[in-house]
């Protein structure tokens, strides 16, 4: 899942990055509010974090200038204890969430969590697909009941595979989702994580759940 986190603050921005990034999301950081509407136009992210305070724009007409273009992505404000009004605001111009600062990065974690299931139909947030379940909570992949340890970016490519089982994913789909702004086209480092994938979740089983479309891309399904 990409994020696009617009905060100026750098020391609280590099903080919100890592910390995300530990959680197997690829982030996108951005300290202006004009340069951050821009990014939101051109990536297909799965949410967007917002502080109000920003130079150039301000966070308030980032999220107006999003909601004007229809796009739907779940966005979540950071505001400032004293902004009872802007929270109101926000909210209203269509915000999904939003966290006072200054905040305990494990609510964040948990927010970010529940905004990103809204649009899932399984409420407590598990991704199953035959034997094999993912708990985003707790970031535990088993199939078949055997837990299956997987690097960040296996976690992060898996996740992404089971939010959208049954559908054929392109590269470019992959790589907007998973991998962030410093991702080179130019490799085959999708196909090679997509092998790694393999290895761990397929090898040995009669059943196979990654599936290759030639000339598209891959599906995860379970037949
Ligand atoms: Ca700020």
């Amino acid at each position: 899942m990409r994020i696009l986190v617009i905060e100026d603050e750098t020391k609280v921005g590099c903080f919100i990055k890592r910390a995300l990034e530990e959680e197997s999301y690829a982030v996108d950081l951005c300290e202006d509010g004009a340069k951050g509407l821009q990014m939101a136009f051109a990536t297909n992210y799965d949410l967007l974090i917002v502080d109000l305070m920003l130079p150039s724009l301000p966070g308030l007409d980032v999220l107006k200038g999003v909601r004007q273009a229809k796009i739907q992505t779940p966005i979540l404000i950071l505001t400032a204890q004293s902004q009872v009004d802007q929270r109101v605001k926000g909210l209203d111009a269509g915000a999904d969430d939003y966290l006072t600062k200054p905040f305990a990065i494990d609510e964040l974690l948990a927010r970010i969590r529940a905004l990103l299931r809204r649009g899932a139909t399984e409420g407590s947030g598990v991704l199953q697909i035959d034997d094999l379940i993912l708990n985003p909570a707790t970031r535990e992949v088993t199939r078949d009941g055997q837990r299956i340890d997987l690097t960040s970016k296996e976690y992060a490519l898996l996740e992404y595979l089971m939010r959208h089982t049954g559908r054929v994913l392109t590269r470019p789909m992959i790589s907007e989702h998973v991998w962030n702004q410093d991702f080179d086209t130019f490799t085959n480092v999708i196909d090679v994580y997509v092998n790694y994938l393999r290895n761990k979740i397929d090898r040995g089983r009669s059943k196979k759940l990654i599936h290759t479309i030639r000339g598209s891309g891959y599906m995860l399904k379970a037949d």
